[in-house]
């Protein structure tokens, strides 16, 4: 029932102690960074003063931003001899920000991917079709390697080409998959067009979902149409990617594994630790990360620690279900866009106006994003072509960056609600 009993289930104290000496040898490792070390030299900071988990609030909170300030080396904390691989965030490549790992990285994140499967009940036995992109972004190989680990038979599918998708299923037995939730019910409507039905002719009976948002009914409905469990599963590239917080089978809430991090819960606005049981943005520490130790990454999701102890044994506390975000960042099939990219690449383009909107709409169970842009004086009223050509080239240039065709609708000028103080420039309609 457990992947390694000791450690899932290590009662609370052993587990500080434990903490505590990651958190020592973490710092040491963190301090050869060109930005820990710096930081901790201008600021005077005596890391010998941290003795525990709860003594991190010391140390300074570290943001996305600091990581692209530092790009692409800045958090380097090994030579880079020792590297054997890189991965980012699944945003584009311009604006991603980089993780590197050692070997003993990927050993140890493989270890609490292996570990977090092994607990939903998939086993050397099973068929696994991982369903996420493949390459940079952290869902392909980090549940690859993990899944290998536990010995199942993996189907490195990777996204998309949905009837294959399908066969691939039906023809090999898959019974374990790793899909993003929008895209599970998306898959719904082609299983349905096809005249499969999963409960019938499928051996699913366990799903991983994670990467993006999503509610407790959505899980329900993809649970009900296919016929297998749905697992929660939370990651951010910056902690490794998945495997930082798993659903067990009571599915209440995702354990978070202490042992690899320190959780904390702030206040978004002052900064201020929050007590269990109370909402606000969730803040790790690596504890067992030798090529890019963070400390207090602030990930900009909103949740709260379960109280309580979980039923299934294991004593690593327990996260509610992302809630939002603390920042503008929107995720679309997984893929995390930021309005300011979309802001960027409009302003570079000479016709576009000042003023544009987005709208995320879900059409069936397709997520749409659409952008209104208006354009300038001039150019309205002009040539149906040339505006035409205009629209062709801003959803061009915004595939190129954010990865996914938008509708764009050009505007006439000042047709788009102005705002007072920060612009409301996203709208999202999406519901299930
Ligand atoms: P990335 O760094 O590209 O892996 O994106 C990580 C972000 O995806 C997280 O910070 C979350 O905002 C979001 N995310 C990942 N898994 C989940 C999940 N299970 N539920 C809600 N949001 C998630
Ligand atoms: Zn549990």
């Amino acid at each position: 029932m457990y992947w390694e009993q000791e450690i899932e289930t290590i009662d609370r104290k052993s587990l500080a102690k434990l903490q505590a000496s990651r958190l020592a040898a973490t710092l040491e490792q963190a301090k050869r960074s060109s930005h820990y070390g710096g930081l901790f030299e201008r600021t005077g900071l005596d890391t010998a003063r941290i003795r525990s988990a709860a003594d991190v609030e010391m140390l300074p909170l570290t943001t996305k931003e600091d990581l692209r300030e530092q790009w692409p080396y800045g958090f380097l904390a090994c030579s880079r001899d020792e590297l054997v691989r890189m991965h980012s965030s699944s945003g584009t490549t311009g604006r991603a920000t980089v993780i590197f790992h050692t070997a003993s990285d990927i050993a140890a994140w493989t270890d609490l991917l292996a570990r977090s499967m092994y607990m939903t009940g998939m086993r050397r036995s099973d068929v696994f079709q991982n369903m996420m992109t493949y390459g940079l972004f952290t869902g392909g190989l980090g549940f690859h390697y993990g899944a290998e680990k536990i010995g199942a038979l993996v189907i490195p599918a990777g996204a998309g080409n949905s009837k294959r998708q399908i066969q691939l299923m039906r023809d090999f037995d898959t019974s374990v998959i790793h899909i993003i939730p929008s895209y599970a019910l998306h898959l719904s409507t082609v299983f349905t067009e096809t005249g499969v039905d999963p409960r019938r002719d499928t051996r699913l009976k366990i799903a991983f979902l994670g990467a993006e948002p999503h509610s407790e009914k959505m899980r329900l409905k993809i649970e009900e149409f296919y016929g297998f469990k749905g697992f929660n599963s939370y990651g951010l590239s910056e902690m490794n990617g998945p495997g930082v917080a798993f659903e067990c089978p009571e599915q209440q809430g995702m354990h978070i594994w202490e042992d690899n991090y320190i959780v904390e819960i702030i206040d978004p606005e002052t900064g201020k630790p929050l007590p269990d049981g109370q909402e606000g943005e969730l803040v790790l520490t690596t504890l067992r990360r030798e090529g890019m130790p963070i400390l207090r990454y602030r990930t900009k999701d909103l949740t709260r620690i379960l109280p309580g102890p979980c039923p299934c044994g294991r004593t690593h506390r327990r996260i509610e279900r992302i809630k939002g975000r603390t920042d503008d960042m929107m995720i679309l099939k997984g893929v995390n866009i930021f309005p300011i990219q979309i802001e960027k690449k409009l302003m570079e383009i000479p016709g576009v106006g000042t003023n544009f909107q987005i709208i995320l709409d879900r059409e069936g169970y397709n997520d749409s994003l659409t952008v209104k842009v208006e354009i300038k004086g001039e150019f309205f009223g002009g040539d149906l072509r040339e505006l035409e050509a205009l629209r062709r080239r801003v959803v061009e240039e915004l595939r190129s960056d954010i990865l996914i065709t938008p509708h764009v609708d050009l505007v006439e000028p000042d047709s788009l609600p102005k705002s007072e103080g920060k612009a409301v420039r996203v709208i999202d309609n999406r519901k299930e």
